[in-house]
Parts: C-alpha cells; structure tokens; sequence
C-alpha cells in the first residue's frame, strides 16, 4: 500500500461534509477528467483533463480527520475510473487507516469494469462498498436517490451499506444540500438542472454579485 502522501489526485472539487451524496456524512472528491460528454452533464467544468489540482491523499485524510464525524468518501466527477491505480491506493488507505466506507460513481458499467475496462479498474474496485454506474442519460431523468437517470444502478459490492439496498428504487428519495456562507453559496446533491438554473436565478436576484457554486454528485 502506498504511503497518502505519495498518492497525487487531479482534484476538481472536494466538499469537506455533505450529507446528500451517499449514506451518512461524507468528504466528496470531485475527480477531474472525463472522456464521455453525456448529453445534459451538470459537471463540464470537471471534463478537462489538465484542469483542476492535484492533491495528495495525505491533504484529503487530513481534511476528513478534521471533522470528526465523517462516515466515509464519495468518488463522484469527472470519471473517477480515469484515475483508478491512485484512486485504489487512496482508497485502501482511507480504510486501513481511516475505517471510512467508499462510494464511488462512475460511467463505466459494472459489466465493462470487470472485463477490464479501463485499466486498472479492478484495483479500485476492490476497494469499493458501493459502486453507482452508468452514463446520465438525459432522456431517462428519474427521481431516485443518489442517482441521475434510471439506467444508472447502485451496487452493493461489501456488507457495509447492503442494509440500505431496499430504499434504493423507491422513487422521490431525492435530498439537495444548500450551503450558505458569507459570500457564497453551494448547492449538492442529485437534482434536475432546471431546479439549479431557476435556484439561481432566484439567489442571483436577491444579491448581485453572490458567489454561487453548484456540484452535483455523480453521472449527471
Ligand atoms: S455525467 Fe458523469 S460520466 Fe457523463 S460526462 Fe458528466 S461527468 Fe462524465
């Protein structure tokens, strides 16, 4: 197992705490790079492979300790597949160290992972308790929690998260997290871009100039 201080993430975003993307508290990592373009995608920003910053797994464990109270980590993009052999080792390490469970979205099925693709797949998804995959898919927007379009599936590849496997396709699971700072606001979770656009709109109108960030966790 690699030490977290020689293992280097392209980061997009991280969000310290959140309570929407996944079960119980938990640090999102926003993984920079993405090569499907699904039609609709909440997170063009996180595309581009030479955009964000890198970040060592010793930072992000840092980050995590500080609180106290996370329950574990949510891979989400970007593809986080892209970066499977750092992002195993990262994970191995969360565990072993941390005791934190890890959900991961990606845009691969479980299917094509597993015939090995892309390479290095199956190291990180070794270390997975919950895996959600497949494309958004604009056309089959569904309201299902922790997930964008109906054709993406959560699995329960570990014993840790298998006691929530009969909430996952009631319909209307949907939770949304609003964060106000002073100058700022951030909104997470799984929600239609026209609920975003028009949440926009409406904090734009009450304050000029406010900045206000949006991530959406997973294939959307
Ligand atoms: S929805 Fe996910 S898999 Fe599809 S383009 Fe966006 S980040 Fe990539």
């Amino acid at each position: 197992m690699s030490a977290p201080g020689n293992i280097s993430l392209r980061v997009g975003a991280v969000m310290v705490s959140t309570n929407v993307n996944g079960p119980g508290r938990r640090l999102v990592i926003w993984l920079q790079g993405c090569e499907f373009h699904c039609k609709g995608c909440f997170n063009p920003e996180f595309h581009d492979r030479n955009m964000g910053l890198p970040m060592s797994g010793h930072d992000i464990l840092a980050m995590a300790r500080m609180d106290g109270g996370i329950e574990g980590l949510t891979f989400s993009g970007g593809e986080p597949f892209l970066q499977a052999e750092p992002l195993g080792q990262f994970a191995m390490a969360a565990q072993e160290e941390e005791g934190f469970g890890i959900v991961c979205y990606t845009g691969y099925t479980l299917e094509e992972i597993l015939s090995g693709k892309p390479d290095g797949g199956m190291g990180l998804l070794k270390q997975v308790d919950m895996l959600i995959d497949g494309l958004y898919r604009e056309n089959e927007q569904a309201p299902l929690i922790w997930r964008g379009s109906r054709n993406q599936r959560v699995h329960f590849l570990t014993p840790r998260y298998r006691h929530l496997e009969p909430m996952v396709e009631k319909e209307n699971r949907r939770h949304v997290e609003v964060i106000a700072g002073k100058d700022s606001v951030a909104v997470t979770g799984i929600f239609p871009l026209e609920f975003w656009n028009r949440l926009r709109q409406k904090l734009e109108n009450r304050k000029a100039g406010q900045d206000i960030k949006s991530t959406q966790s997973g294939s959307i």
